[in-house]
C-alpha cells in the first residue's frame, strides 16, 4: 500500500474498530472472494481491515451480485443490539421485526474520534426508537445536528491530537455505497472532509476559527450567524458582487482587513459562514487554542504553508 492510500484507508479502519460490537452476534457469512478488490471501497482484498473476507450483496432484489469488504458491509447490518428496532414489516399475518442499521440513518450524522469511538446524531424521532440500544446507553447519541456535535466534540477535546485523524460523516443517508465509496479522513481543521451520501467535499474549519476570533476581537460576536450581516459576502460567493453594499458593510467592521484575511477562500465555505460561525461561537473559549496550534515538531517542516486568505473574492 502507498502512503496515501494508507492515510486514506484510516477512514475505513476507524469505521471498522468503532463497529466490533455491531458485527459481534450479527449473521453474515463471509467467503473468500474471487473478484480482485471490493465492489464498495475498490480497495484490494489484502489492503482491507479483514483481509480476504467478502460478504455476498445485492442492490435490491435484481441486482447483481457483489463483493464487498467487511467495512464496506458494516453499515449494511441491522443491529438489534446497538441500535434497536426500526418497524415491523407486516405481511398478511406475520410481523418481522427490522432493525435499525448505520446505513439507513437518513438525516443522521456519525463522527469517529482518533480513538475510535462512534458518536451518532439522530433527528428526534430516530433518537427515540434507538435511545434503549447499547449505543443510546454508552451516550453516543444525540440529538445535535451533525455539525454541533462535531463542533462540542473539537472543544472538548475528544479529537485530539488531530493528526492521529478523525472521521466525521454529515449524512449516512440512504445511499451507503456512495458514502462508502469515498470515505475520506480528516488529519486537520485545514481541510476537513465531510462524508455524505452525497459524496464527500472538503471545509477548511481553521479558517472559520480565525474569522469566529476576529469577530470576538472586534466585538462583532453576536453577527456571526446572521445572514444580514455577512449578506454581501454570501452575494459574492454566489457571483452577484455588489460592491456599494460591499463597501457599507466595510464601513461597518472595526478592522475590515483583518477580517477580510481571515475568511476562507472557497466561495462555498463563504456561504456556510453564518451556519458554522452560528454554532462556532458557543464553544468559542474552548476552540481557540485550535486557532494558533503549536505545531509538531516533526510536522513543522511538511507542512505546507496556509493559503493566503486574503483575497476579497
Ligand atoms: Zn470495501
Amino acid at each position: 500500500m502507498t502512503g496515501a492510500s494508507k492515510l486514506h484507508s484510516l477512514a475505513y479502519q476507524r469505521l471498522f474498530e468503532a463497529t466490533a460490537s455491531l458485527r459481534k452476534g450479527a449473521f453474515f457469512e463471509t467467503l473468500t472472494p474471487e473478484t480482485p478488490s471490493c465492489a464498495c471501497c475498490d480497495r484490494s482484498w489484502c489492503e482491507v481491515e479483514a483481509p480476504f473476507q467478502a460478504v455476498r450483496y445485492h442492490y435490491g432484489k435484481n441486482g447483481e451480485t457483489e463483493y464487498v469488504c467487511l467495512t464496506c458491509y458494516t453499515p449494511r447490518i441491522p443491529s438489534e443490539e446497538m441500535l434497536g428496532l426500526e418497524r415491523f414489516n407486516v405481511t398478511g399475518k406475520t410481523r418481522t421485526p427490522i432493525y435499525g442499521k448505520l446505513g439507513m440513518l437518513v438525516g443522521s450524522g456519525g463522527i469517529i474520534t482518533p480513538r475510535s469511538e462512534l458518536y451518532l446524531t439522530l433527528p428526534p424521532k430516530l433518537f427515540e426508537k434507538y435511545r434503549e440500544g447499547e449505543f443510546g446507553q454508552q451516550g453516543r447519541l444525540s440529538t445535535q445536528k451533525s455539525l454541533v456535535r462535531l463542533i462540542s466534540l473539537l472543544s472538548q477535546g475528544a479529537l485530539d491530537p488531530l493528526v492521529d485523524g478523525f472521521v466525521y460523516i454529515e449524512n449516512w443517508g440512504r445511499k451507503v455505497d456512495v458514502l462508502m465509496r469515498q470515505l475520506t479522513p480528516t488529519y486537520s481543521l485545514h481541510e476537513v472532509w465531510c462524508n455524505s451520501d452525497r459524496g464527500v467535499r472538503v471545509m477548511n474549519l481553521h479558517a472559520m476559527l480565525l474569522t469566529a476570533e476576529q469577530l470576538h476581537q472586534q466585538g462583532l460576536h453576536k453577527k456571526a450567524g446572521s445572514i444580514v450581516f455577512w449578506k454581501p459576502i454570501l452575494d459574492a460567493a454566489e457571483g452577484h458582487r455588489d460592491d456599494k453594499a460591499f463597501e457599507k458593510w466595510l464601513a461597518k467592521v472595526p478592522e475590515p482587513a483583518a477580517l477580510m484575511q481571515s475568511l476562507p477562500l472557497d466561495p462555498y465555505d463563504r456561504l456556510q459562514l453564518p451556519t458554522v460561525l452560528g454554532v462556532i461561537m458557543d464553544f468559542l473559549d474552548d476552540l481557540l487554542p485550535y486557532c494558533h496550534p503549536k505545531p509538531f515538531p516533526a510536522l513543522a517542516q511538511q507542512t505546507p504553508s496556509a493559503p493566503q486568505q486574503g483575497a476579497l473574492f
